[in-house]
């Protein structure tokens, strides 16, 4: 039995989820950890925390939201290990006009008190809304999304609508036009955008899934100092060589991975192999 199985093995994993994330982070988690049972903690009000409708705004951080999440869960269901995720999605600082999901991933653990955490980003977002005057408008906006696979929420606003006026998980087109139909008369115009809710959103689901998978790969890496679990990587450093004139460029150089139990560190070469830098990603070469 490695310390993997020690830690994880035979116990019950809580998902802290009111959007069926259980979907995506069961089958990731539960053979890799070799747990016993994954269940969803019923009754448990995650939207309190901030939802991306915006009736209420999120006040944490994004990864103190879904620890905030996962104590609350732990709390209210009285398992010891309880895992959340917290997602947000923002224009990517390096292509500004690339909207990128990042995504939190919070596995609280009070039997051995460590709270263990990964982090995410992908570009593959489902993630567009507008703001509709016409029928004719709307028709237009919905036939460049991926809808019904993916669900729609209609407001009167992009941000600040009434509660009573945000018709959330909308899946058909009959139901679209209706709940359009009827802000539009109040408001002259209406709000669609796509649902970024994990189980109304099948690409944001998907990522959940893939930020699950590596999480599971980190927390298998143990440290080769203590032995615990989740030697993961703690920073990322820059400066691969340019192949032309050799100086260090902003991409990918290596990787540090750090226990945090014992402090032990260690450097780990690209996984691809890759030396140098194309002179094109030079800054000296390609300014
Ligand atoms: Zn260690
Ligand atoms: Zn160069």
């Amino acid at each position: 039995m490695n310390a993997l199985e020690r830690t994880f093995g035979g116990r019950v994993l809580g998902v802290a989820s009111m959007h069926h994330k259980e979907r995506a982070l069961g089958p990731q988690l539960a053979a890799p950890l070799a747990l016993r049972e994954v269940r969803v903690i019923e009754g448990l009000d995650t939207d309190r925390f901030g939802a991306f409708s915006g009736e209420r705004a999120r006040e944490l951080a994004p990864r103190e939201a879904a620890l905030a999440k996962a104590r609350a869960g732990a709390s209210a269901s009285g398992l010891d290990l309880v895992i959340a995720s917290e997602g947000s999605f923002f224009p990517h600082p390096l292509a500004p006009l690339a909207s990128c999901d990042e995504e939190w991933l919070v596995l609280l653990d009070q039997r051995s008190e460590r709270c263990f955490e990964h982090r995410y980003v992908t570009f593959d977002v489902a993630h567009a809304g507008r703001m509709c005057r016409s029928l004719d408008e709307l028709r237009e906006f919905c036939a460049h999304l991926p809808f019904p696979s993916h669900q729609l929420v209609v407001r009167p606003q992009q941000h600040g609508s009434p509660p009573d006026e945000i018709f959330k998980g909308v899946a058909e087109l009959r139901e679209l036009e209706a709940h359009f139909a009827l802000v539009h008369a109040r408001h002259g115009a209406a709000w669609i955008e796509l649902d970024l809710r994990a189980h109304a959103n099948p690409t944001r689901m998907r990522a959940i899934e893939a930020a699950a998978r590596e999480f599971a790969e980190e927390l298998a890496r143990l440290c080769p100092q203590c032995c615990a679990p989740h030697f993961a990587v703690a920073l990322r450093l820059a400066g691969l060589p340019c192949a032309q004139c050799g100086e260090p460029t902003r991409s990918l150089l290596a990787l540090v991975r750090r226990c945090a139990e014992c402090g032990a560190e260690q450097r780990e070469e690209r996984a691809d192999g890759r030396r140098e830098e194309d002179p094109g990603a030079c800054e000296a070469c390609n300014p």
